[in-house]
């Protein structure tokens, strides 16, 4: 994977962070990109560099799909300036927000918005970033366990992955001939600051997990960052098409 590049959404915090290091100490360069914490992603760029490659941090919103012509451009420049590349390697679509509201609670506003981050955004911003991604290249689409398993209270939003795991086995069809994969990967419950924090800061909350959960605990950022690093590695070249879940055995 040495000097491969890597375009990681949201990877200012939680699971992209986590990718961008698991990728950096295999040598590969990061683009990431954060939507409001500069600094968080600054700090992340510090730890990727210290790891001996290069990163760069570029601000994105995923839900705001009239910016991604001005994006793909701004990712082109930064090939030429910051790696000396033309085309990266790997895309990690992983930006992503939580909402936990019922069937019959969730408002329009709420619907769209997760609409435009988790699936329309994904969708066109692979599209835009299609003609810079290189032949033999890899990409990673962010699922969720909830799109398998159906607890009450993220029914919008677990759609939206369920779309995206639709969508995944559409675009590794378009793409083997280019002899890119594409793979969506789920996470079960995982220690961030999504959906407010509440896996990693609410005991009850992650009792609940634990308990459900084959191996006997809620996942960590570094869980999510080992399983996208080992897909994007020597091992997942003829894994595509697929989901895979990565929670620990969550109700098996
Ligand atoms: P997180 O810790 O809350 O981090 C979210 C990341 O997404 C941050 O880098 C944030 O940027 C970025 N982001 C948020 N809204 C954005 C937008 N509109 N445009 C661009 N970037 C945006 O979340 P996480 O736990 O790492 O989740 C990452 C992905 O995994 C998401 O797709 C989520 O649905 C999925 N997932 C998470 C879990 C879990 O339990 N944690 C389980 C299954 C799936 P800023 O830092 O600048 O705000």
């Amino acid at each position: 994977m040495s000097n491969k590049i890597a375009i990681i959404t949201g990877a200012s915090r939680g699971l992209g962070k986590s990718t961008a290091l698991h990728l950096a100490r295999q040598g590969v360069h990061i683009i990431g990109t954060y939507h409001s914490r500069e600094d968080e992603a600054l700090q992340v760029a510090a730890q990727v560099e210290a790891l001996g490659v290069k990163a760069k941090m570029l601000q994105l919103d995923v839900g705001d799909s009239s910016r991604f012509d001005a994006f793909a451009s701004q990712v082109a420049d930064a090939l030429g300036a910051y790696f000396n590349a033309e085309r990266f390697d790997f895309l990690v679509n992983n930006a992503g927000i939580g909402l936990y509201a019922s069937c019959a609670e969730t408002t329009e506003a709420q619907f769209d918005q997760l609409m435009k981050v988790h699936f329309k955004g994904p969708f066109f911003l692979t599209q835009k970033l299609l003609p810079l991604i290189a032949d033999g290249g890899r990409i990673v689409n962010l699922s969720s366990g909830l799109a398998r398993f159906s607890p009450v209270g993220y029914a919008a939003y677990a759609s939206m992955k369920g779309a995206i795991e639709v969508w995944t086995r559409y675009l590794a069809q378009e793409l083997g001939p280019r002899g890119i994969t594409v793979n969506s990967l789920a996470p079960g419950a995982i220690e961030t600051d999504f959906g407010g924090g509440t896996v990693r800061d609410n005991a009850d909350v992650n009792a609940w997990v634990a308990a459900n959960t084959a191996m006997g605990r809620a996942g960590l950022p570094d869980d999510i960052g080992a399983a996208i690093s080992m897909l994007l590695g020597e091992g997942g070249r003829w894994i595509t098409a697929q989901r895979i879940e990565a929670s620990g055995g969550m109700y098996v």
